[in-house]
């Protein structure tokens, strides 16, 4: 496994690659690996020659500074764990190299930003549209791999590569989960053992809301059930959304035409969990 920390050398090293016919696909994270991240990888190396995986802690994309100072890091772990599952090439670029023009550029998103993560954590989505355009032309990757976890940055990202007609196709990974149902994230680390029980609630909310909506209640009815499960013992609920999964629009009805996606999120003592699930009401 090659681990690259400057852009010109990765570049060269992927060039020559390119130049013998090898796919590239690229997984862009932010380190602290699970599972999550490890399925991502596993796709990349099915559909590619190199599978590239980029560890980079974006300040950008962070609008609080203790959460971006407390992000978990674990380098020599995340590591280990690519060489194990076989990554190639791992890219570690610090802040100066990945923000050496200082740029105050912005990118915007319309109403896709301005819903859900984009209305809780502003500038969020111009940091990740930012830091991504610039892996997407350092890497030249033929795929990209993006975790559901994140549907939102998933659309947004999309958006970005057809709207900018970046030449990469976005592909979406499923949630990968602990045994109780917790998506697996970076930030369960954080967790005190007490908030690690408790945060099982927004998995089974979205559960609820499916029960629900499965039952025949309204979307109105589904949200305000599932919603009661939260603003006890600790957990504060952020948003509890049911939305089309193609624009993040509020559904006003289900049918059984249609995907729907149920979005949360949550504090968990002072930690922040996202979490969703996609399906057809077949009720
Ligand atoms: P992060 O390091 O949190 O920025 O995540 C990097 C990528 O991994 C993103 O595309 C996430 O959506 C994806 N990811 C994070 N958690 C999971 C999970 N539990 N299952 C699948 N993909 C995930």
């Amino acid at each position: 496994m090659e681990v690259f920390k400057d852009i010109i050398p990765l570049k060269n090293y992927l060039k020559s690659h390119r130049f013998k016919g090898k796919s590239i696909g690229l997984v862009p994270t932010m380190g602290a690996l699970h599972e999550g991240h490890i399925s991502l990888v596993e796709n990349a190396r099915e559909d590619n020659d190199i599978t590239v995986c980029s560890i980079y802690v974006n300040p950008t994309q962070f609008n609080n500074k203790n959460d971006l100072k407390a992000y978990p890091r674990n380098l020599e772990k995340d590591l280990s764990m690519l060489e194990e599952k076989g990554c190639d090439v791992v890219f570690v670029p610090s802040d100066d190299i990945m923000y050496a023009e200082k740029s105050a550029m912005t990118i915007s998103f319309g109403s896709l930003e301005h819903v859900m993560e984009g209305k809780f954590r502003p500038g969020h989505f111009n940091g990740v549209g930012i830091v991504v355009s610039k892996l997407l032309n350092i890497v030249q990757p033929d795929k990209a791999y993006f975790g559901q976890k994140d549907l939102q940055q998933y659309l947004i990202i999309k958006r970005l590569v057809n709207e900018l007609m970046f030449p990469v196709e976005i592909k979406q990974v499923n949630i990968v989960r602990e045994a109780d149902g917790l998506a697996k994230s970076s930030r369960n680390l954080r967790l005190s053992k007490e908030d690690r029980q408790k945060s099982v609630v927004l998995y089974r909310a979205l559960l609820k809301v499916k029960e629900e909506l499965e039952k025949g209640k309204n979307v109105d009815e589904a949200r305000a059930q599932a919603a009661t499960m939260f603003n006890v013992n600790g957990v504060q609920l952020e948003y509890l959304e049911i939305v089309d999964t193609t624009n993040l629009r509020t559904v006003e009805n289900v049918s059984k035409e249609k995907d729907v996606a149920v979005c949360v999120a949550a504090m968990v003592g002072d930690i922040r969990l996202i979490d969703n699930i996609i399906f057809r009401v077949n009720a």
